[in-house]
């Protein structure tokens, strides 16, 4: 093993990905999760298990690793930049304080003249009710959600008097967009100026949650270019070092818009792991640990299907083609719609 090392911090399926991606590059993972049972401590050299506001273990983290990321976006800001004092944290922490709040993220794109459905921020009933110009809607809590929690489609005027809205938190109410397709642009910087794009990916959800993803994405050539340009424009902007997801959205008149931006590797990803000479994982760590960054090629057009809940059951036995990749997130427990595995196909 060589002297390098790197430090993660969350312990799920991306976190595993990244550590599998460390070890072919000859890295050691150190992984750091609040969960006990973290998927990713199969996968990690070695795993802390602590709440990320422990200062003890937080340290002997740092002085474990040389270069440090993390794996999902909702870390407390405090606690990333207390981290990014001790040693470097990579994306930079400020990144997260903008994307991890749905009104700063769309603040920003706009600011930049990125298009966005329109959007309102309610803090109380009142702003609700007065917020009928974006019916039909989604109400969505500013910070924490994900995969469709905490989130509700409002159709109807009539529908906001029957609504048991939790005022504790911050929402965001944003206008529906009459979808046509959803697809993603997963980009890797290095530095100024200096990328590695994977081709437009296209992702189909399920009760909001990723379902399908496939690559190339039946996209006509300018939504391409746009895509791939605001991907760029984006990573510069936000100064951003290691691999991120720009969401988007393509309406019915083929208008692009973001949905949101992923500081991290994300889940649309995974078939880059089969479909590419280096996959998402790997030129994430290969930024973040300023290693060489080599031109990144498509190999395979690919398909992806999450397996949710007990999806996974019919594949922990099954016979496999050799063009079928399965992958088992080794989760303790099944849950309805939790991220159990996927299932990568390549043409
Ligand atoms: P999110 O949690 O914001 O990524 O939303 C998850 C999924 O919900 C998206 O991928 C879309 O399928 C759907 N969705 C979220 N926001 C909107 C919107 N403003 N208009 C239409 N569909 C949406």
């Amino acid at each position: 093993m060589s002297n390098t090392s790197i430090g993660i911090i969350g312990g799920g399926q991306l976190g595993s990905m990244l550590c599998s991606a460390a070890k072919k590059l000859n890295i050691k993972s150190v992984v750091i999760s609040d969960d006990k049972d973290a998927p990713a401590q199969s996968f990690a050299d070695e795993f802390i298990f602590s709440k990320y506001d422990n200062d003890v273990k937080i340290q002997e983290f740092c002085n474990k690793v040389e270069f440090i990321t993390f794996e999902f976006e909702n870390i407390h800001y405090d606690v990333l930049k207390k981290i990014d004092e001790i040693k470097k944290v990579n994306p930079k922490p400020q990144i997260n304080k903008i994307v991890q709040n749905r009104i700063n993220e769309k603040d920003f794109l706009n600011k930049n003249n990125i298009r966005t459905t329109s959007y309102i921020s309610i803090k109380n009933e009142g702003e609700l009710k007065s917020a009928q110009d974006f019916i039909p809607g989604l109400l969505k809590t500013c910070t924490l959600g994900y995969d469709g929690k905490g989130q509700y489609k409002i159709e109807s005027e009539k529908e906001l008097d029957n609504l048991k809205i939790d005022f504790d938190n911050d929402y965001i109410f944003e206008k529906l967009v009459k979808l046509k397709k959803e697809i993603s642009v997963i980009i890797t910087r290095f530095g100024p100026e200096k990328y590695e794009v994977y081709d437009p990916i296209e992702n189909i959800h399920e009760d909001q949650i990723l379902k399908y993803s496939k690559v190339p994405a039946e996209i006509d050539q300018n939504l391409y270019n746009q895509s791939i340009k605001w991907a760029k424009y984006i990573a510069e902007e936000l100064n951003y070092i290691g691999t991120m997801c720009v969401e988007y959205f393509i309406d019915k008149n083929e208008n692009l818009y973001v949905n949101e931006i992923a500081p991290r590797v994300h889940n649309s990803g995974h078939l880059t792991i089969n479909a590419y000479n280096i996959s998402q994982f790997e030129n994430h760590i290969r930024a973040v640990c300023n290693l060489e960054k080599i031109e990144t090629k498509k190999i395979y057009n690919a398909k992806m299907i999450n397996l949710l809940g007990d999806d996974i059951l019919v594949y922990k036995n099954k016979k496999l083609k050799d063009n079928e990749f399965f992958f088992d997130y080794l989760k303790k427990t099944i849950k309805e719609k939790r991220k159990m595995g996927h299932l990568t196909i390549i043409e």
